[in-house]
C-alpha cells in the first residue's frame, strides 16, 4: 500500500482525510508545525513530523527517511479577513511553503500531489452552479494565494512532471462520527461552529452578516460540504493519481444552496431550542451566492457525497462542539 504524506494532517480537514486514509489502509505520515492545527487532532496511529513546509531541511528530511509515493497539502493560512490585512504573511506561507515543498519533491523524485484549493479561487461568480472552467477573479489574497499555489503547479508539472489534482472545496463543515475530531479555529469564523457556539453558550449569539442581498431571504446562500465526504475526495484523487490520472482542477461541493438563516433554522432543530440571533451589517467581500457543480468530480474521481442533509452534517457537527465545548484545548 502507498505512503502519504500529509501536510497540515493536524488541522481541520487534514485531520479527517488522515482518518480516512487510515481507514482504507494506506500508510500515512503527517507534518505540521502546529501552529493551527491540533496535537490531539492527529491519528494515533500516524506518525508526526514537527515542522514547518518553509523548512527545506525538514521537508528533505522527512522524503530520505520515508518512502513517499504522494502528498496531500493542506499547511496553510485560511483566514480570509486576516488575509485582507496581512497580506503577504499569506504569500509568505501559502505561496512561499509551497515553493519550497515543490523544490523538495522535485529534488527527491516525489511524483504526485493533491492539492487543498479553495472556492475562493473564483471570487463573485458569474452563474451558479459554478463550473471548473469558469473565470477565477478572487475577491481575497487568500483566494489569490490559492489561486497562486495551483499555477505553480501546473508550472512545475510543466517542467518536472510532477502530477497533481487540485481540490476546490465549497463551505467545509461537519465533524468526524466518533466525536474524536472537529472543527477548531482560533480565532473561529465560520458560520456553522460559531452558530452551535452561540447554542451551547460558549458564545453570546450569532451574527447575521447581511440580509439585503438579493436571495431568497436576503442572507448569503452556500454549499454546505461536510469534511468526511472532502476527505473521501482526496483519497479517490490519490488513487486517480496513483492509477496514472492527469493533472485536473475539482469542485467539491454538495451542489444545494442554504442560506445563513437556513443554516440557523436548521442548528435549532438539531440542537432543540432558539439560538439567540443578532441582525449585522454585511461582511466585506461575501458573494451573496457560492454553489458548487460537482458533476467532474463524481464523473472522473468517482466521487458522491454521503452527507446531503444539512441536518445530518449539522448533527455531527453539534456532538462535536457539545462533547469539546472548548474545542481541543480541554484535551491538553
Ligand atoms: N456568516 C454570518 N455570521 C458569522 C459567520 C458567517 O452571517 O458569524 C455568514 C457569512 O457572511 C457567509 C456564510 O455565513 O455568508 C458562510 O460564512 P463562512 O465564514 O462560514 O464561510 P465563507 O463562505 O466565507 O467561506
Amino acid at each position: 500500500m502507498s505512503k502519504i504524506l500529509v501536510l497540515g494532517g493536524a488541522g481541520y480537514i487534514g485531520s479527517h482525510t488522515v482518518y480516512e486514509l487510515m481507514d482504507e489502509g494506506f500508510e500515512v505520515v503527517i507534518a505540521d508545525n502546529l501552529e493551527t492545527g491540533h496535537r490531539c487532532a492527529v491519528h494515533p496511529d500516524a506518525k508526526l513530523y514537527v515542522g514547518d513546509i518553509r523548512d527545506r531541511a525538514f521537508l528533505d528530511g522527512i522524503f530520505k527517511i520515508e518512502k513517499i509515493d504522494a502528498v496531500v497539502h493542506f499547511a496553510a493560512y485560511s483566514l480570509v479577513g486576516e488575509s485582507m490585512t496581512d497580506p503577504l504573511k499569506y504569500y509568505a506561507n501559502n505561496v512561499g511553503g509551497t515553493q519550497v515543498l515543490l523544490s523538495s519533491m522535485v529534488a527527491n523524485r516525489v511524483p504526485k500531489v493533491v492539492f487543498s484549493s479553495s472556492a475562493a479561487t473564483y471570487g463573485e461568480p458569474e452563474r451558479i452552479p459554478i463550473l471548473e472552467s469558469d473565470p477565477t477573479e478572487p475577491t481575497n489574497t487568500y483566494g489569490g494565494t490559492k489561486l497562486a499555489m495551483e499555477q505553480m503547479f501546473k508550472w512545475t508539472s510543466l517542467a518536472h512532471g510532477i502530477k497533481y489534482t487540485s481540490l476546490r472545496y465549497f463551505n467545509a463543515c461537519g465533524a468526524h462520527p466518533s466525536g474524536h475530531i472537529g472543527e477548531d479555529h482560533n480565532p473561529e469564523t465560520h458560520l456553522i461552529p460559531i452558530v452551535l457556539q452561540a447554542a451551547n453558550g460558549t458564545r453570546a449569539d450569532i451574527k447575521v452578516f447581511g440580509t439585503d442581498y438579493k436571495t431568497k431571504d436576503g442572507t448569503c446562500v452556500r454549499d454546505y460540504v461536510h469534511v468526511c465526504d472532502l476527505a473521501q475526495a482526496h483519497v479517490k484523487a490519490l488513487r486517480y493519481l496513483l492509477a496514472g490520472g492527469e493533472n485536473d482542477v475539482f469542485n467539491l461541493g454538495n451542489g444545494v444552496g442554504f442560506s445563513v438563516n437556513e443554516v440557523i433554522k436548521a442548528a435549532e432543530e438539531v440542537v432543540g431550542h432558539e439560538i439567540p440571533t443578532v441582525i449585522s451589517s454585511r461582511r466585506a467581500g461575501d458573494p451573496a451566492v457560492l454553489v458548487a457543480s460537482s458533476d467532474k468530480a463524481k464523473t472522473v474521481l468517482g466521487w458522491e457525497p454521503h452527507y446531503e442533509s444539512i441536518y445530518t452534517i449539522l448533527e455531527t457537527a453539534w456532538k462535536w462542539h457539545r462533547a469539546h465545548p472548548n474545542g481541543f484545548d480541554e484535551d491538553r
